[in-house]
């Protein structure tokens, strides 16, 4: 029985329905601090009286971190109030609202920019819904979610979209515009949501304010993202799952280690101001922050058919070996004995572990990481391409590669955000001889817009062809757009999806390549 009907049975459905909503998750662990709290609720609640003056509602809706019978939905006030102010929230079966399943009352404070975190649970597993807020006079757009099908179901089928890398200054978001209207099933996206350097006179569009260091600065630039209709549209058409990378802080920041010459104190500062504005603007199933230190790692389940586990590659890693001098990187000679030190952690000892224990615990047929930097090596001769990826925690990557291997954990799916590039390949640990044994996939989004390998070096594409790197079987250096993919118990199906300019919101999409995974194999095949 589920609960309409189980309300229904007790003389409780229709009209009546009572639920209990709070932004509080139960599983989560402490006292959650602040954020949105919750009353009253009925589908009849009305829309409460505010002192706002003015349509509050620019930065759109959004809905996150579903669970079988419940999920996250946002959104955030643009007011320049400084008290709470009560919204109402209510999901519907239907977009029209006519069956509307709960609402309530839901204040949103000013400690946290007026952002809403509204819990909406009790839900049936499996199904689509529809969602608003509204306060005064005025509505909030219509977003589209669902919820996760039972743990213990056995869905044929799970669609997603992954995404990274949205330089504003940069381009404009028609790959978002296209995933909208996918109606996926889920959307991961993998970090680099803002940039935090100003624009000049050369970007396409502008954003206000230099460089990101304050509350306020990071709020300025999330509100000026957010303000575009095509990344709204995105976020209002299905459940999204984020993590960062860097520039939701700073370019290359490497737990304490900033790029720019703060000392930790100041960084940690800055830190904490950008982890708060993160969470204020994503449909997070987290308690808010509490300074610099903030655990966002998690997982994500489509029943047995894949688990996700949404690493944090930021916060706990060793800062890049060598600082990342070039000299140091070409041909190893001054970095090898720094870059091989088995103490470099990309993920910290305690997400490893959870990871691993999770890995090998987890009954879901596909097991993915949804994660920001490239896991494949990438080295060009005896250069190392970039050292803030994997390839310069090579131990790291090993540990966990091997783990996978030994481990015979099957159909594990690695999903990157980060290199502008797309790209998908298998994934071997190294072994002393060179011998390539695979224990995983890895598929690679391109950016949303942000500066491609072409854009920066015209005929770059040249060099880095995929017959140059073991294990990659595409590459697309060139070309910005999101990856699509199509997930049975079979097979994983990923469409690199590319927009053919950046230059306008209305520019066509296309599929540039299919790459398949098969149950069972650790291998991709690029079928077109
Ligand atoms: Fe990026
Ligand atoms: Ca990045």
């Amino acid at each position: 029985m589920d609960r309409r009907t189980f309300l229904t049975a007790l003389g409780l459905g229709g009209a009546t329905v009572v639920v209990s909503c709070s932004s509080d998750d139960s599983a989560s662990t402490g006292d959650s601090t602040a954020g949105s709290t919750t009353t009253a609720i009925s589908p009849n609640v009305s829309t409460p009286a505010s002192p706002l003056t003015s349509d509050p509602f620019g930065l759109g809706v959004a809905s996150g971190d579903p669970l079988p019978t419940s999920v996250i939905l946002w959104t955030r006030l643009l007011t320049e109030l400084e008290e709470p102010v009560d919204v109402k929230w209510e999901i519907a079966a239907d977009e029209a609202f006519d069956d509307v399943v709960a609402a309530g009352i839901v204040s949103a404070e000013p400690t946290w920019a007026h952002s809403v975190h509204l819990d909406a649970t009790d839900l049936d597993p499996d199904t689509e819904y529809w969602y608003r807020f509204s306060s005064a006079d005025y509505t909030s757009p219509i977003g589209r979610t669902r919820t996760m099908p039972a743990d213990d179901a056995s869905p044929d089928q799970l669609r997603l979209g992954f995404a990274s890398c949205q330089d504003f200054t940069e381009g404009y978001y028609a790959a978002h515009r296209a995933m909208a209207a996918d109606r996926l099933d889920l959307v991961f996206f993998l970090g680099d949501y803002i940039y935090e350097s100003a624009s000049n006179e050369s970007s396409l569009r502008q954003v206000p304010g230099g460089e990101c260091q304050t509350l306020d600065d990071y709020r300025v630039r999330y509100a000026t993202y957010t303000g575009d209709t095509d990344l709204q549209a995105s976020r209002a058409a299905c459940p999204w799952v984020v993590t960062w990378d860097d520039h939701e802080v700073e370019n290359n920041y490497a737990g304490l280690v900033d790029d720019g010459g703060l000392d930790d104190a100041a960084f940690l500062a800055r830190r904490a101001a950008a982890y708060q504005a993160y969470y204020e603007h994503q449909p997070l199933r987290l308690d808010p922050p509490e300074g610099a230190d903030w655990r966002i790692y998690r997982t994500v389940r489509f029943g047995g058919l894949a688990e996700f586990f949404v690493l944090d590659g930021r916060q706990y890693r060793t800062d890049q070996a060598c600082n990342a001098r070039l000299d140091a990187i070409v041909g190893r000679s001054g970095c090898a004995a720094e870059l091989d030190d088995e103490t470099r952690t990309m993920l910290g000892t305690d997400q490893e572990s959870w990871l691993s224990d999770g890995l090998g615990g987890s009954d879901a047929q596909w097991k993915v990481l949804a994660q920001q930097t490239v896991m494949s090596a990438l080295v060009l001769g005896d250069i190392v391409l970039n050292v803030d990826q994997w390839d310069g925690y090579p131990a790291a990557r090993d540990r966990l590669l091997r783990f996978i291997g030994d481990n015979e954990i099957s159909d594990v799916v690695v999903l990157t955000g980060d290199i502008h590039s797309a790209g998908a390949g298998d994934l071997a640990p190294s072994s002393p001889d060179g011998t390539r044994t695979p224990v995983a996939v890895e598929f690679v989004g391109t950016s949303i817009t942000s500066g491609s390998l072409v854009d920066i070096v015209p005929g770059g594409a040249a060099l880095v062809t995929p017959d140059k790197f073991p294990g990659i079987a595409y590459l697309n250096v060139t070309n910005h757009g999101y990856g699509r993919c199509t997930v049975t118990p079979d097979e994983w199906r990923t469409e690199f999806v590319v927009v053919d300019s950046v230059d306008t919101a209305d520019a066509p999409t296309r599929v540039d390549a299919t790459c398949v995974t098969s149950a069972g194999a650790s291998s991709v095949t690029k079928l077109s």
